[in-house]
C-alpha cells in the first residue's frame, strides 16, 4: 500500500512544494517545533513553507478581541467568527487551497494513512482553536476538514497542528535523507517497526541479536519482518487484524 503511495508521490508531483498557513492566537508556540531537525531542514530545502497568522491582527474590535461569551450562557469563552473569517478570506483570495483544516478533538482521528494523504497537498490552511473552541459557523462555512490527534482534550490547537505538520512534512520526498526510511516506519503497511540497535554490540553483557551482526541481508530482512509481526500482534492486535 505505502509503496504505491510513494511511487505516486514521487512521479505525480516531482516539484513538490507545500505551503502551510497556520491561524493561531499564539504564533510564538510554533517557533520551537518548526526550527529544529527535519522540519527545519525541509524549510531550508524549500520543500515546505510555513506561515503563521495571528488571528488577533484581524480583529476589528477596539481591544483586538478574538473571543466572547457563549450564547446560551455556558462556562468558558468562544473564538469569534469575524477575525477568523477575515483571515481565511484574505488567504483564499491570494491562492487556492486544497483544504481548510480545523484541529479539533471531534475531527477525523489522525493516523499514518491520513498523514500520507495530506502530505500530497500543495496548499493548506490550519486553524487552531482555543478556549471552548470556535464559533460553529466557522466550521459550517469555511472548514473543509477537521482533524483530531487523539481522544483527549488539549488547551489549544497549536500543539496538535505541530504534530500534524511534522507527520506530513517528513513524508514529502526529499525531506528525509534516505527516502526509504519512511517506508520502514511504524504503521506503514499496518505494522509496527521492528526493534533497532546500534553500537556497542555488547553493553554490560546485554547483547544485540546475533542475526543483525551476520551481514546476511536476506535473513536480517526476514528477522525484521518476523519481529514487526510479533510486536504488532502483541501490542496492537487491532492494527494486525486490519491486514
Ligand atoms: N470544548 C471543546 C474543546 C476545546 S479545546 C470540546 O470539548 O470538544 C480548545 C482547542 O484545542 C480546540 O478548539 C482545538 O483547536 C484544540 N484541540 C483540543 N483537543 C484537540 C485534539 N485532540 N486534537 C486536535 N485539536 C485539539
Amino acid at each position: 500500500m505505502f509503496k504505491n503511495f510513494l511511487r505516486f508521490h514521487t512521479f505525480a508531483q516531482i516539484q513538490i512544494k507545500m505551503r502551510i498557513d497556520i491561524l493561531t492566537i499564539f504564533p510564538e508556540m510554533f517557533e520551537g517545533p518548526f526550527s529544529h531537525s527535519i522540519i527545519k531542514r525541509a524549510k531550508e530545502k524549500n520543500v515546505v513553507e510555513i506561515f503563521t497568522h495571528n488571528i488577533r491582527d484581524y480583529s476589528t474590535s477596539k481591544h483586538k478581541s478574538v473571543d466572547d461569551y457563549p450564547f446560551g450562557g455556558d462556562a468558558g469563552m468562544v473564538m469569534m467568527i469575524e477575525p477568523i473569517a477575515l483571515c481565511i478570506e484574505k488567504l483564499k483570495s491570494e491562492r487556492k487551497y486544497d483544504e481548510v483544516i480545523y484541529m479539533s478533538p471531534d475531527g477525523e482521528l489522525l493516523d499514518q494513512k491520513l498523514s500520507n494523504k495530506c502530505s500530497l497537498f500543495n496548499n493548506i490552511i490550519i486553524l487552531c482553536g482555543h478556549y471552548k473552541g470556535i464559533d460553529e459557523r466557522i466550521s459550517e462555512h469555511f472548514i473543509t476538514k477537521e482533524i483530531s490527534i487523539g481522544d483527549y482534550v488539549l488547551s489549544g490547537g497549536e500543539l496538535a497542528a505541530a504534530v500534524f505538520c511534522d507527520s506530513i512534512i517528513r513524508l514529502i520526498p526529499g525531506v528525509l535523507n534516505d527516502e526509504t526510511s519512511a517506508l520502514s516506519d511504524s504503521f506503514q503497511d499496518n505494522l509496527l517497526s521492528p526493534p533497532v540497535y546500534t553500537r556497542p554490540a555488547d553493553f554490560r553483557g546485554w547483547k544485540v541479536p546475533e542475526i543483525l551482526l551476520s551481514g546476511n541481508e536476506k535473513l536480517i530482512k526476514e528477522w525484521q519482518m518476523e519481529k514487526a509481526i510479533e510486536r504488532t500482534k502483541q501490542r496492537r492486535q487491532g492494527l494486525f487484524n486490519s491486514h
